[in-house]
């Protein structure tokens, strides 16, 4: 993964004083031994931490570099960044919104795993050419939301709220006292969930909370949380710090090695994160992995095949908790961005027609065949893995799952709980 440097830190004064950016501040080395938390700073206006010529005067705060700026309004932030300037500006920011949201997958017409999103970050200083992220953000900025302690408070309410109400369907069959089915929660939707981890440091937040709440809800009988944090990077030094106990997935994003060097610009190789992942696996965390976006290129069965043979050499798949397959899906807006900022690309260019949920997807044969193909090659290295397509209508799960090379395998067990599902009762 190529290093985050940013040229320019905005803090909103609200969030001075959290772990996260105080974190942020160590790692950069902006504040001096003598002053190592931002409020020590704050109450004492004439410390000054650098004798050095870039210390930055911020009201009564003296910090060492004069990258930082102290704002009030983080919303007018970014608003007229360039994506690229964007991505070299880090925002530390207060997080007011809820703190689920359903996966954008959940929409008419499409198969649905009831993910939900947990936001703690937004924006990714990598540079994936297909990237949702370069259309989707209203502003152009790293943000990072520190108030993370305070998000996790109000998590655990809902959590709890939830363990003691039945969901819908069950409470309909008059079955009161069923165990709840668990939540999977992940954090890498809107960013990539370890690119910023060593610099924030919110796994050190994240991975403990889950596992205590986890157990606690799971020793109630109330079901249990699955925290996901999805990566293309092997950025896992945090992890391995820590017990996961048995809640935490960690996942990755995996494309065959041509596409991670000609498309995925600077996250890690093939080979990075699948060494990532046996380190997880050897701490004790669960670990998954997603084919997504499945790319259609001349040598794509070569280079499926390849990516799964390297996969089996590095990790035994009875070991992996789920995998997801998804082909790629661009939007009108996005396939604009990316025949202006990769205009060698030929990924925007490709042949694609529109699906119902209004994303351009490519044919249904060539994505059915694309599926068939990937899933047989996965259930040969092991005949029941738990897999499911991600995005993706009824009609492709059928022709995909009762098709002649799967039928007399085994099913998958994921298939089932992929299903659309009521929403969760509380969330
Ligand atoms: S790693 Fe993920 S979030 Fe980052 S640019 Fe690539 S697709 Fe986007």
């Amino acid at each position: 993964m190529k290093p985050f440097i940013p040229e320019k830190i905005f803090i909103e004064k609200k969030v001075l004083d959290t772990e996260v950016t105080r974190n942020i501040l160590s790692y950069f080395s902006l504040l001096s031994e003598q002053c190592p938390k931002p409020k020590n700073i704050l109450r004492d206006d004439t410390l000054r931490c650098t004798q050095g010529d870039r210390e930055s005067v911020q009201g009564d705060i003296v910090f060492r570099d004069d990258r930082i700026e102290l704002i009030d309004r983080p919303q007018e932030i970014g608003l007229k960044s360039s994506i690229e300037t964007g991505k070299k500006h880090l925002l530390i920011q207060e997080y007011k919104g809820e703190v689920f949201e359903h996966c954008p997958a959940g929409k008419p017409g499409m198969m649905c795993c009831n993910y939900f999103i947990f936001p703690f970050a937004q924006n990714c200083h990598m540079d994936c050419e297909y990237c949702f992220l370069q259309y989707y953000l209203n502003k152009q900025a790293m943000v990072v939301y520190a108030n993370i302690e305070e998000l996790l408070q109000k998590v655990k309410k809902v959590l709890e709220n939830r363990c003691h109400s039945s969901p819908k369907p069950l409470a309909q069959a008059g079955i009161q006292k069923a165990r709840l089915p668990s939540v999977r929660i992940g954090t890498g939707e809107y960013a990539d969930s370890l690119a910023l981890d060593h610099i924030t440091g919110i796994s050190r937040l994240l991975v403990p909370f889950f596992r205590d709440i986890d157990s606690r809800l799971r020793g109630n009988d109330g079901g249990g949380v699955i925290l996901e944090l999805k990566t293309k990077t092997n950025n896992i030094e945090n992890l391995l710090q820590m017990n996961p106990g048995g809640s935490t997935v960690v996942s990755w994003s995996l494309s065959p090695e041509e596409i991670v060097k000609n498309h995925e610009h600077g996250t890690s190789s093939l080979t990075e994160r699948l060494e990532a992942a046996q380190k997880c696996l050897e701490r004790g965390y669960k670990i998954g992995f997603h084919f997504d976006p499945i790319v259609y290129y001349k040598n794509w069965e070569e280079g499926y095949r390849n990516m799964i043979e390297h996969m089996a050499q590095k990790i035994d798949f009875k070991k992996i908790e789920w995998i997801s397959l998804g082909n790629l899906r661009l939007t009108r807006e996005l396939k604009t961005i990316m025949k202006l900022r990769w205009r060698e690309s030929p990924l925007a260019g490709q042949e694609m027609v529109r699906s119902l949920d209004g994303r351009f997807r490519y044919p249904k044969k060539i994505r059915i065949h694309m599926y068939q193909k990937i899933w047989a090659w996965i259930l040969e290295k092991r005949n029941d893995q738990p897999l499911y397509l991600c995005m993706e209508n009824p009609d492709i799960w059928r022709e995909v799952t009762t098709s002649e090379n799967l039928i007399n395998k085994a099913p998958s067990p994921f298939v089932i709980p992929a299903l659309r599902l009521e929403p969760l009762a509380g969330i």
